[in-house]
């Protein structure tokens, strides 16, 4: 690589009003002043870092001063004494002055004196103040006192990325332009043309990549091609991009979702594991996240809204999207996103990112609080409606009338340790709805406590456990299981056939 190598940025910086990027509105209300002759005094420009503030200022300054016109043009010639000085940052007359470094009063007065005597080799004198909100308050003073009187011949123009910083009485006395964030279309497009100039590969999708995460911001989005370009000798591809934003791609984030809303806290905390060993990001993680739970919204079938095409994804994450969003409500959506954008604070306070990452997956999923999608696509195949687990609601109590009842309902209520004593320890002579004779073999007076209870709490009623002293003939419900399963005929044959096989009771 050339050792005098100029970064994209200022290479391609733009030099009339023409090519500036992504600035039509004030490209033409400025044009259309100078032509008619309305140049104000005083102009500030207020927009995010890399959305051509300062380049704004010295194509204005060259409109100004360009001595291919015997007036300001709005079509300065870059090519003229003045114009080639102003665009280099070197000419006398238009003072460059970064407000970041220039703070203190003294400074700012013995600029605004000179600005008394008039311009030496220029129609107007210019001060690019740069970061203007920067200046401290003696100095603003200063130049108000400028502003207010200013001489004929001079020209201020003022830039910051924090208009609120800047004094009411100062933005009073300035024409206020604002630079919009650059769409990410327009920044695709001025990068195809610039890969084309620098003959360098550049595909669709990485381009896509890069001009989304320049959030608006040429200069930005010029420095990451720049980056870019270095790490791939020239070949830039979506991989090398995503590995260079140490991002995810989008179909893996699409498919992340689905494990998350699906239900399995087990699968969705391995997937993390996977993405987060892979180098992502966790910030940007969240960020695709949000943009999912963003787009799922904008693409939720009630709301109408013909957004399916503008969005990111392919067609077939859009399927996907589609999909998850028939089984989960909006309301459930709005929630997710709450729960992200307060995570973005927490994932930036933390200082286990990983940790705070893992608990945010755990609350998204008891927000989704839904059966798992796999098994609503299920139901949703079938001819059946499909009925939300919460609408049925559970009858007050319960009627049990027979053994296998009752071991079905301590089974169901997860009553296990209940469940298994009562199937291994018990010969049941008589059974009724509220009434139990049996033996106990283990003789355990804790048991029968516990299942008397249980048998209030869920029948609503007490039931009488008769104990008996003595053991009865009586199977156990497990041994009754048992022997019905020896009596089968196919297990017989088959015990037959290995001589020393026996029956194992394994656990479900
Ligand atoms: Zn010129």
């Amino acid at each position: 690589m050339e050792n005098n190598y100029t970064v994209l940025a200022r290479k391609y910086r733009s030099q009339d009003f023409e090519s500036l990027i992504g600035q039509d509105v004030l490209v033409k209300t400025l044009t259309t002043a100078i032509n008619t002759g309305r140049i104000a005094h005083a102009y500030i420009f207020t927009g995010i870092r890399g959305t051509g503030k300062t380049s704004t200022a010295r194509i204005l300054a060259k409109a100004l001063n360009c001595l291919s016109s015997d007036h300001a043009t709005s079509k300065p010639c870059c090519k003229c004494e003045n114009c080639r000085a102003i665009a280099a940052g070197q000419h006398i007359d238009v003072m460059e002055i970064d407000a970041a470094s220039h703070t203190g009063v003294d400074n700012m007065r013995e600029i605004l004196d000179a600005a008394l005597y008039r311009p030496t080799n220029a129609r107007y004198k210019v001060y690019i103040i740069d970061e203007v909100h920067m200046l401290s308050t003696s100095a603003f003073n200063a130049l108000l006192k400028t502003l207010e009187e200013p001489p004929a011949h001079v020209i201020f123009i003022l830039a910051t990325t924090e208009i609120r910083k800047v004094p009411v009485t100062i933005l009073s006395r300035c024409q206020r332009f604002d630079l919009a964030r650059v769409p990410v279309e327009t920044l695709k497009k001025h990068f195809a043309w610039i890969a084309e100039q620098e003959q360098i590969e550049l595909s669709d999708s990485a381009n896509e990549l890069l001009a989304r995460a320049a959030d608006g911001s040429v200069r930005d989005g010029l420095s990451l091609l720049d980056q870019a370009i270095a790490q791939t000798g020239g070949h830039v591809d979506e991989g090398a991009v995503l590995d260079m934003l140490k991002r995810t791609d989008r179909g893996t984030v699409v498919k992340f979702m689905k494990t998350v809303l699906s239900g399995d806290v087990n699968e969705a905390l391995n997937k993390l594991d996977e993405i987060y060993n892979n180098g992502a990001d966790l910030t940007m993680l969240l960020n695709d996240m949000m943009e999912w739970t963003h787009w799922a919204t904008r693409m939720y079938p009630s709301l109408r809204l013909q957004a399916a095409t503008s969005s990111p994804y392919t067609a077939d994450q859009r399927e996907t999207i589609r999909q998850i969003n028939e089984n989960i409500s909006l309301n459930t959506l709005s929630r997710i996103w709450q729960v992200m954008v307060s995570a973005v604070s927490e994932l930036q306070a933390s200082s286990n990112q990983k940790q705070c990452f893992d608990m945010l997956i755990v609350r998204l999923m008891h927000i989704a609080d839904m059966p798992p999608v796999s098994e609503l696509l299920k139901q949703t195949s079938q001819p059946e409606p499909v009925v939300q687990k919460s609408v049925v609601e559970k009858p007050k109590f319960m009627e049990i009338n027979t053994q296998q009842e009752l071991a079905d309902a301590l089974q169901s209520s997860r009553e296990l340790l209940l469940y298994s004593y009562y199937g291994s320890n018990l010969e049941i002579t008589e059974f009724e709805n509220g009434k139990i004779k049996y033996y106990d073999r283990k003789g355990d007076k804790d048991f029968s406590q516990k299942l008397s209870l249980w048998l209030k709490d869920k029948t609503g009623k007490n039931w009488t456990l008769e104990i008996l002293n003595e053991p009865t003939n009586e199977q156990t419900m497990s041994e009754h299981t048992m022997s019905e399963i020896e009596a089968d005929p196919m297990v017989a044959s088959a015990m037959d056939l290995f001589a020393d096989a026996e029956i194992v009771k394994t656990s479900k």
